[in-house]
């Protein structure tokens, strides 16, 4: 929001009025000031310098009628969203049976890293079924650092996954790499992930969204919320049915964590954004021993649900074992949280 000051008014007058209605005001010289979109009240009008406050986003809502009746006041003008669709999606997100954000509990995403054989990934699933999980996780296609290291099963695993959900109930979540295999993945997916390496791959995110199928977007690991949010937008200005935000940890300096969950991001998007969040502690810390504290910190910050690496022996698994919770600990968190998440800051 923009605020112009009428010419012979007191700017700091008029100031002491905005913080009193609760809103953080940046002043702005007459030069800097961007042009006005959609202008509530009187216009700017032309000559004599003005003064112009630039409302900070993290303002107290307040109507723009508010403060047009403030004296010395003279227009109100809107900034225009560059992520329209995403500001309209809202807080929640349809996928197949299950909603992800708004009122809804948390949701459990939970499977390998890898889908490794048809017999793995059914006996899993049995498994996390029990365990009060709602959709089953794992890699069909991998993004790997090395050329060398395992690259995935490709479209067999996509069906041995299908098959294996189908048969206990679960929805199935699993990365696209590529535009050329969105289209499979999308008929054996309800939820397409893309991955954190491929959060500004536009080709991807268009061919993602023209499937029409829900969307769970990773973060990309040096990406800022701006960039993230607008990645989304490409998503759904392509038909996407919905958008779900990942947080799986940004870049920090400190190996001692694989990366650095980033739960101010999840509380600054559950709470002021009003968008559904999710949160990735497997690939956030690369430990198993820290996946269920920082389980119960994401849902505390008003994460909508968890992804969570689990193999039955990790020591065996072909890619990211040492983060993997065995599903007897996953059972545990699940038991642990025993209420939903709070959604809203009073
Ligand atoms: C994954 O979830 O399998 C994965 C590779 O995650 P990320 O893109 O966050 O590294
Ligand atoms: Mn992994």
């Amino acid at each position: 929001m923009l605020i112009t000051v009428r010419s012979g008014a007191d700017p700091a007058e008029v100031q002491k009025s905005l913080v009193a209605l609760g809103l953080w005001v940046r002043p702005l010289v007459e030069a800097r000031a961007p042009v006005a979109g959609a202008t509530a009240g009187a216009s700017a009008g032309a000559g004599g310098a003005r003064t112009h406050f630039l409302v900070e986003a993290c303002s107290s809502g307040v109507d723009p009628s508010s403060v047009l009746s403030v004296p010395g006041v003279e227009a109100v003008a809107e900034s225009r969203s560059p992520h329209p669709l995403l500001d309209r999606q809202g807080p929640s997100v349809r996928v197949g049976r299950v909603t992800i954000g708004g009122e809804a509990g948390p949701v459990w995403m939970a499977g390998p890293c890898s889908i490794e054989s048809a017999a793995h990934i059914d006996e899993l699933a049995a498994q996390l079924a029990g365990l009060g999980v709602q959709l089953l996780r794992g890699g069909a296609f991998k993004p790997r650092s090395s050329p060398y290291s395992f690259q995935g099963h490709g479209l067999q695993a996509l069906g041995w996954m299908r098959e294996a959900a189908r048969r206990r109930g679960l929805g199935v979540v699993t990365e696209a790499l590529d535009a050329a295999d969105v289209g499979a993945v999308a008929e054996m997916a309800d939820l397409i992930q893309i991955g954190s390496r491929n959060m500004q791959n536009f080709a991807l995110l268009k061919a993602a969204g023209q499937t029409g199928r829900p969307v769970l977007l990773k973060r990309g690991m040096a990406a800022t919320l701006d960039e993230w949010r607008l990645a989304a937008e490409y998503c759904l200005v392509h038909g996407a049915a919905g958008v779900v935000l990942c947080e799986r940890g940004i870049r920090g300096f400190d190996p001692s964590t694989r990366n650095l969950l980033d739960l101010g991001a999840v509380a600054l998007l559950a709470h002021h954004h009003r968008l559904p969040v999710v949160v990735d502690p497997s690939h956030a810390t690369g430990r198993r021993d820290l996946i269920a504290p920082l389980s119960r910190a994401a849902l505390a910050a008003g994460a909508a649900g968890l992804l969570i690496e689990v193999h039955a022996s990790p020591g065996e698994a072909l890619s990211d074992g040492p983060q993997a919770l065995l599903p007897e600990e996953l059972g545990a968190l699940i038991g642990s949280v025993t209420r939903p998440a709070e959604r809203t800051i009073s």
